[in-house]
């Protein structure tokens, strides 16, 4: 397939690409990757290169490539009916069957799954959720969204407005009005180079409340974060951080929206990041680990407390009038079934506990002493190792000097891909849920050697 000779020209001339720098991209002053086959945790590209793909596509192909059970009941799936809405109650075996699975695997007090396309659009409907929910209520003022400083919430207008990283406001005109943002639960770089994670848990719970005060507790609906930083760069929180900020949700009655596109379906080592970090959410956003990027497919996992109010909602003011044409697509769910089965089969989760702690501690072993390796952190099989300038004056390199971008490319020639996290010099990890120990070994040595030959030229 594609052996195109010009299939290079025709990447700059024709594709706009997501997240680039499209400028440099279309005068080939960047480099690209063509990617043609993928098989366990490794990539192939079509010239030949072989790369052991440590995030997993963007932390979503979680059960590895080239996986036949998911491949089969996709096309079995297109076979039999490729398409039927599930608007008016229609539904298909493949979308009962996956909301049935998820409620059995979701967190205690969740009541039913509406599915879309992706984690964008999973936290724009729960957003019109909060909504529905107040008007409902009769709160027509309980409106707005705090959301935290480097979270990450998808790129459309609410969602991208959610987001709180710079690269997706610039120039765009976001965030849009009801949204506002929180200090980022991120203790390397605390205020006070003197503070216990526990106070900076209460530092981060003080500034909330303080917002809150500020805004009219009247005014605040719901509270969306991810339970453990992901784009903003792969943070676990403090110590005590989600025990302090709960109750203050509790006390002003706003909503807690917990964003697991990355979490759910075994990336902590647990099958969600809310049962792994003591998070009791009203609305949970689910995607890429839901089919492990075999197909795009999304949900909202509603609990029972914001779901009574939904049906209440529409015996008063009629149906409920918020879908997409591909909502619970059949050839997605078929896609999601055989994933979630295939999670359990290859106890994903158990081994995602075991390997990720191995990772983080190789990694740890490596990196830790390095000059200018300022932290090693992770939990689970997420991981990044945070670069600095000055460790003891936790002095951050100018962004000019490209430090992450530069690691991660002196890796990939290595073998092995990473990421570089979007704000900061961060290298990220988050490899298939699948990794061996030896396969963690090829990446710990891989990414030792690009830091080792990196560092001393900035
Ligand atoms: N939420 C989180 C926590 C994410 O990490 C992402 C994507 O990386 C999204 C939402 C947005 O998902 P999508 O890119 O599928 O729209």
């Amino acid at each position: 397939m594609l052996k195109n000779d010009q299939l290079d020209q025709w990447d700059r001339d024709y594709f706009f690409h997501p997240s680039t720098h499209l400028a440099q991209h279309a005068r080939g002053d960047s480099p690209n990757r063509i990617v043609s086959s993928g098989s366990g945790v490794y990539i192939e590209d079509r010239d030949g290169n072989k790369l052991l793909d440590a995030f997993a596509g963007l932390y979503c192909v979680n059960v590895g490539y080239g996986r036949q059970e998911i491949a089969d009941a996709m096309a079995q799936q297109a076979r039999d009916l490729a398409f039927y809405h599930a608007y008016v109650g229609h539904g298909t075996e493949a979308s009962i069957t996956l909301a049935k699975m998820i409620l059995d695997r979701a967190p205690k007090n969740m009541s039913k799954v509406y599915f879309g396309l992706g984690g964008s659009d999973a936290n724009e409907t729960n957003v019109k959720l909060v909504w529905y929910y107040n008007n409902v209520l009769g709160r027509p003022d309980k409106k707005k969204i705090i959301s935290r400083w480097r979270g990450y919430h998808g790129s459309g207008l609410m969602t991208g407005s959610l987001t709180g990283l710079e690269m997706f406001h610039k120039k765009f005109d976001l965030p849009l009005d009801r949204v506002i943002h929180t200090e980022a639960p991120y203790y390397l770089r605390r205020p006070d180079p003197d503070m216990s994670e526990a106070a900076f848990s209460e530092y981060c719970a003080q500034k909330l409340e303080e917002l809150i005060q500020a805004e009219g507790p009247d005014t605040i609906a719901a509270f969306i974060g991810e339970p453990m930083l992901g784009t903003g760069g792969i943070v676990p929180p403090p110590e005590g951080y989600w025990e302090a900020i709960q109750p203050i949700l509790k006390k002003y009655d706003i909503l807690l929206i917990a964003d697991e596109v990355v979490t759910a379906f075994g990336r902590l080592g647990s099958m969600f990041g809310s049962e792994h970090y003591g998070l009791e959410p009203d609305i949970i956003a689910i995607a890429k680990g839901l089919t492990s990027a075999y197909a795009p497919l999304s949900g909202s996992i509603v609990s029972q407390k914001v779901w009574d109010v939904l049906e209440r909602g529409t015996d008063e003011f009629g149906p409920f009038g918020h879908g997409w044409t591909y909502s619970a697509h059949p050839v997605c769910a078929a896609a999601g079934v055989a994933n979630l089965e295939l999670i359990d089969r290859m106890a994903l989760v158990p081994n995602a506990r075991e390997v990720g702690a191995y990772f983080n501690a190789q990694l740890k072993e490596a990196l830790a002493d390095h000059p200018n390796v300022g932290e090693v952190r992770g939990e689970g099989l997420l991981a990044a190792v945070e670069f600095v300038e000055d460790k003891a004056s936790r002095t951050f390199f100018d962004p000019s000097k490209k430090v992450g971008p530069a690691v991660t490319s002196a890796l990939a020639r290595h073998g092995v891909v990473a990421r570089a996290m979007p704000q900061g010099d961060i290298l990220g990890f988050a490899p298939p849920l699948c990794i061996t120990h030896a396969e963690v070994d090829e990446v710990v040595t891989a990414t030792k050697r690009a830091v080792e030959e990196t560092l001393p030229r900035i």
